[in-house]
This record gives C-alpha cells, structure tokens and sequence, in this order.
C-alpha cells in the first residue's frame, strides 16, 4: 500500500482557557455561558479610551503550566497586539505574545502502546480570547456573543513531534488532565475550554526533513481530531503520489463528511502586523517568586502513577486509573494509609467507588462513607470474616445507606460473616456429599477437579458464608474418605 511508506508528521498549536474568574486584561466575568453579551464591559467591548490591566492569576497559571512541563520562564516577558478585523474582535486586535512569550521550550512524555514518546514544546503564551459569532439563530443575521472575548487562554505550541492521530489523542488528553490537576482549566472541550490547530504533513518513511504542512484549525474534540488527519494524510499521500505539490493552507474539517476543505482567503490570509502593546508594560517577575509557585505545585500524574506502582505495587493498569483525576488520587492515597493492603484498597476504589462517582455524577470527596470506615469494611475481607464477593454484592451497598454504621455490626446484623467454626462447615460438606454420592465415586476414582463443585455446592448452601480456606481444606479431607 502506497500510504504504509509514509508517515505523517504533526505539530499542534493547542488553546486553553484559563479557569479565572475574572478576564486577562479587566474584571468581567470569565466563566462559561451566561446569558449572551452579559459578561461584558467598556473594556472588552473595547471602546475607545480604555486601558487593559493585567490579571496576575493568569500569570501564575501560566508559569504552573510551564513549570509542570519543564519550560524555562521568561522573568520578563511582554504582550503584542495581533491585528486582524473580525466583527467578534470589536478592538480589532487580540492581545497576545509574539516576541517573548512567558515559557519556552519544555517537553511532555506519552506512553503509547509498547513505545514511549517525547513530545517537545516549542513555547507557551498567554493571550485573550475572542468572541462569538453564532451563525445558526438567526436566519438573515449571524449574532455576536462577546462574553467570551478577553477571557484569558494559554496557547501550547508544540514542535513537530507527533506521529499520528493516537499520539494526538493521547498528549491532548495528558494535556487536559495535566491542566485539571494544576486546577488552571478544566480542559472541556465540549464548551471550548480546549482546542487546538493540527498541522500535518507527511513523508517517506525514513525520511529526516519535512513535508510541506497544512493546518487545520479550531478542532474541538479528540474524535475530531483524529478523523481530520487520518484524510488530510491520505489526501496529502494521493496528492504527492499523483505528481503534485502540497501547497501550505489553513484547513477546515467538517465532522459531518469527515472532510478538510480550505478556508475563504478572507479568513486565512491575514497579515497580522504583530507590534508590542504601548497599553501594556513588561511582566516582570523574580526567580523567587517562580520557585514559590514550583514550591507550590501539587503531585502531578506522572509521579503519583510512578508512586502508586512502585510504593503500593499496583499494576501499570490500575495505577492509571487511580491518577486520570486529582480527586481520585487524593482519595486513594487517604484510603491507602489506612487500609490493609494497597491491592485491596485499589480494587475497592475502581471497582465500587468510582463506579458510584460516575452514577451519582459526584466527585469522590463527597462520598459519603469516611476513609476509616471504609479501611475496616477492607479489613473484614482481608481476614476472611467476610467474602469478597458477599461483601462487594452485599455489604458495601449497605454500608453507602448507613455510612456511619460499623462495618463489622453490619455484617453481623445482615448475617454475613463468614464461618470456619468446623461444626458449621461438618454438616454443610456432609450434607453436599450425601447429596452427590456419584461426584463422590467419580472424584475418588481419580477426578480431582470435581473439588471445585464440592466447594461451590458448599459456598452456596452456607450463603458465601462459608471460609473458603477452612472449607477447602474440609471438603478435600472429606473426600479422601
Ligand atoms: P508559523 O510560524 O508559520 O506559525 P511554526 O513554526 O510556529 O509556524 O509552527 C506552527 C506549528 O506547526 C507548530 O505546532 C509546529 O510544530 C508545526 N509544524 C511546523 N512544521 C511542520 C511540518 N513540516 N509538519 C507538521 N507540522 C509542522
Ligand atoms: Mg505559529
């Protein structure tokens, strides 16, 4: 196949709205939705006569992201106006940062199916968001919603470094977990919280040099994202094998045909006539003040997985599940202090709690059985007083309705504690056996794997309440006769 020779090769330019309260450069509100043109004033409305002011959350976030990605930070850095004439840019230029963006370089690692990859940044700026140009309410108007103009994004600018739309995928969701966990974006894509620009070119396999690129913009979700460039590649790989040139474009996908198709030339050919912005000063900041952010940063996913594999012995598998959220993290790290073996502590969390976050579309804060508790009802198992398989069906339901009940008391109220007290077990196993004197005879006659129909006659005569040690170790003296 002509298209297994080539390879492509992407870079992205990802936007990510920061979790603020108020916008970067005046204090309306920055949060998402609101009725239309209600988050706005003389500022972002940009009147005439107004003067930006910087907003230092903004800052900070910045340098927190950058920080968490190994950039280097410019302790001066400075803001540039980006010129173009949009009827949602009522200023007529976006601020942004052209020359001395505030971090540089940096990188993320991705671990993919049996590979790992290094994705390296090339900068991170700051700059504003723009309005809204709704073109589907009216059907002789297209309206404009400035509440989201001059709300403050984060532009990622990564080199080439991708190779192919799951790599995509995956930094993009690295990217947004990243984000949650420093608590500067929640990533959503949905509402716009996180876009990107994918340019993608492709090349000969083995090839060191690079193709001609087009770039697709404003991709708002992953599926997107990784259905533009399965046909941008093959369209590029047609083209070139056909004898013709990649000419560089600014792209449009539309989800619905799956299809890439180039801009107007009215919305890509911009000259942008970048100049600093006189209504801004230099931000400065000191080392200090950056070490205290870096001093600041929570755990971050990379080393709390790292942590939960080689501290608490989890598989690669569940430790990835244990950190796609802060929360969840947080949680188990509290659970695992107490309980009495990190395993068990893992399988109580993926298989009961988040379960229960996702139905009662909670956070696992909220949840309303206390960590001491919860270590006790994981005692119970651990010592065999209750089944695993009781106590996930049965007692842990329970214990979510009394949360501040005993996990013990409840068990012995629900009457599910286990029992090897041998005469309970004697007349169970003599019962079963009395009531199978064929499996009896087939099993003597050499058919040891019978043992488990024994053991699963018994478990389900004494309700699971049955040890299934003690039990094991009877049945099989039983049978031996
Ligand atoms: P420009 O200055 O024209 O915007 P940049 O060098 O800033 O171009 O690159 C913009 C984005 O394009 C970056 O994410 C970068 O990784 C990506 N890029 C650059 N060259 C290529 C290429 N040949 N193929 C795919 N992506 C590329
Ligand atoms: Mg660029």
């Amino acid at each position: 196949m002509k298209y297994d020779s080539y390879e492509p090769v992407i870079g992205l330019e990802i936007h990510l709205q920061l979790a603020t309260q108020s916008k970067a450069f005046c204090g309306d509100d920055a949060s998402f939705g609101g009725e239309p043109n209600t988050h706005v004033s003389a500022i972002s409305l940009g009147h005439p006569g107004t003067l930006p002011r910087l907003n230092e959350k903004q800052v900070e976030y910045a340098v927190r992201l950058g920080l968490a990605l190994g950039s280097r930070i410019n302790l001066r850095n400075t803001f540039d106006r980006k010129n173009y004439f949009y009827t949602d840019l009522p200023k007529g230029y976006q601020i942004t940062q052209d020359r001395l963006p505030v971090c540089v370089g940096g990188s993320m690692d991705l671990q993919m199916e049996g590979y790992r990859r290094t994705v390296r940044l090339h900068h991170i700026h700051m700059e504003e968001d723009a309005g809204k140009s709704i073109h589907d309410l009216s059907p002789n108007h297209s309206m404009i919603d400035l509440n989201r103009a001059g709300v403050p994004l984060l532009e990622i600018v990564t080199e080439p470094d991708l190779r192919s739309g799951e790599e995509v995928d995956a930094f993009m969701t690295a990217m947004r977990q990243l984000a949650r966990y420093l608590g500067i974006s929640d990533g959503n894509m949905q509402e716009g919280s996180m876009r990107c620009d994918v340019n993608v070119s492709v090349r000969k396999k083995g090839d060191t040099g690079f193709g001609e690129r087009c770039e697709i913009k404003n991709v708002n979700s992953m599926r997107f994202a990784r259905q533009a460039i399965e046909f941008e590649v093959k369209r590029q790989v047609d083209l070139i094998e056909s004898g013709h040139e990649i000419v560089r474009s600014t792209l449009n996908f539309n989800p619905t045909t799956g299809v890439t198709s180039p801009m107007r030339d009215k919305e890509s050919a911009h000259d942008y006539r970048y100049f600093p912005d006189p209504d801004l000063p230099p931000v400065v900041f000191t080392q200090q003040w950056v070490d205290e952010v870096l001093a600041q940063l929570p755990p971050l996913p990379k080393a709390l997985f790292e942590r939960f594999v080689k501290e608490f012995g989890l598989s690669e598998y569940d430790a990835n599940l244990l950190t796609q959220e802060r929360g969840t993290a947080d949680f188990f790290i509290k659970l695992v202090e107490k309980a009495p073996n990190p395993k068990g502590a893992a399988n109580l969390a993926i298989n009961k709690i988040l379960p229960w976050a996702a139905e009662t579309g909670s956070g696992l804060e909220s949840f309303p059985v206390a960590v001491g508790q919860l270590a006790e009802y994981l005692q119970l198992i651990e010592e065999g007083k209750v089944s695993a398989s009781i106590a996930n069906q049965r007692l842990f339901p329970e214990l979510v309705k009394f949360p501040s009940a005993s996990p013990l008391e409840l068990a012995q109220s629900l009457n599910l504690l286990q029992s090897s007290d041998s005469g309970f077990l004697e007349k169970i196993v003599d019962e079963v056996l009395a009531a199978n004197p064929d499996k009896v005879a087939e099993y003597r006659k050499g058919k040891k794997g019978l043992i488990g129909f024994f053991m699963g006659e018994v478990m389900k005569k004494s309700q699971g309440k049955a040890e299934p040690k003690a039990t094991n170790e009877l049945v099989a003296k039983k049978l031996a006769g």
